[in-house]
């Protein structure tokens, strides 16, 4: 079996791997039917997050179950499944209360760019849905993490029918929180972005104004164009300190952020924050609790979230997948084996 590895900075291999087993009773082998390269897997890719060794790579993925331990129940080999990148047991305090990527058994899956994959907690994990049509299977994939995620971040912003939203991030994510916040009835979605083809993107999924200032700029802006008061919810899809710091500063009081950009570098002062008197909530989304909605939605063809890969590679090529994304020729990149 091969799948990817990342040696160093901006070298992905595509190698020979030993093949994934069933090593628990509660696991799945699934065969992948497609993968794709996530803006997180690009701070170990730019050598910003440091790896100790070669690291298989990959957390997003769909495909049709092979085999199944002793103790699953709930898949069964020859079904199409969708996963979230943490594997939950879905029964433990955490996973009931909606919270699956904080589950007390939670495990990272890590290994999805490849053709097979080993899906720990199999029950607890995945979804079967019936076998899509090849042109479902993109949208499919989104829901894994980037839709999934997205969702997440209007859930955590409070987007209600009515609201303004902002989104500050125009990468993958902030996108489909885009279309997120519209699926929640938004009113006015405010996307922040700088490059044409993602402001294009981000008005087909429900955009109605577009900022390109930032930081300060970016924030006088959002204040201008909500009369001075703020936006109700704001979506942060980065992780840095100053999309942060824009994301607090362009809520309104009262307001909320939801916040899914993996922090690197952010503090937050105190006192700002304090005195901005907004919501504050994110962390890993806890994808598994809006797998069944959001296949529903790509079933019935309300989104089409898979719109965000706007390049596909055989698998083989996820080296030039990386390249990709990391120079900013594409939003997204999906493999297939
Ligand atoms: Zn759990």
């Amino acid at each position: 079996m091969k799948g990817t590895v990342l040696y160093g900075p901006r070298d992905v291999r595509f190698e020979e791997r030993p093949e994934p087993r069933i090593e628990k009773p509660t696991d799945a082998i699934i065969r992948i039917s497609a993968t794709c390269v996530c803006g997180s897997d690009l701070w170990p890719y730019r050598g910003i997050q440091k790896i100790a060794k070669p690291t298989p790579m990959g957390h997003e993925y769909c495909g049709i179950v092979e085999e199944v331990g002793s103790e699953v129940k709930s898949v069964k080999p020859g079904q199409f499944v969708i996963g979230s990148f943490f594997a939950s047991d879905n029964i433990c305090p955490h996973c009931h209360a909606g919270y699956q990527t904080s589950c007390q058994r939670r495990e990272f899956v890590s290994t999805a760019q490849a053709s097979i994959l080993r899906v720990p907690l199999a029950d607890g994990t995945l979804v079967a849905t019936p076998g899509p049509s090849e042109d479902l299977i993109p949208s499919l994939l989104a829901i894994s993490d980037v839709f999934g995620t997205g969702w997440f971040a209007a859930v955590a912003a409070n987007v209600k029918p009515g609201a303004t939203a902002v989104v500050v991030g125009d990468g993958a994510v902030g996108l489909l929180g885009g279309l997120s916040a519209k699926q929640m009835g938004a009113e006015r979605i405010i996307a922040m972005s700088r490059h044409e083809s993602r402001q294009r993107l981000a008005s087909e999924f429900g955009a109605t104004d577009i900022v390109t200032e930032r930081g300060e700029g970016g924030v006088a802006r959002i204040k201008e164009l909500t009369g001075g008061v703020g936006a109700d919810s704001v979506l942060e899809c980065v992780g840095t300190q100053e999309s942060m710091m824009q994301a607090i500063l362009s809520t309104r009081p009262g307001g909320s952020i939801g916040y899914v950009g993996v922090p690197h570098g952010v503090e937050l002062e105190g006192e700002k924050v304090f005195y901005a008197h907004v919501h504050l909530h994110g962390g890993p989304a806890p994808v598994r609790r809006f797998l069944p909605e959001l296949i529903d939605l790509v079933w019935e063809r309300k989104v089409n979230p898979g719109r965000v890969f706007d390049l596909v590679l055989p698998l083989d090529q996820v080296a030039e997948g990386y390249r990709a994304m990391d120079q900013r020729r594409a939003i997204k990149a999906l493999l297939r084996p």
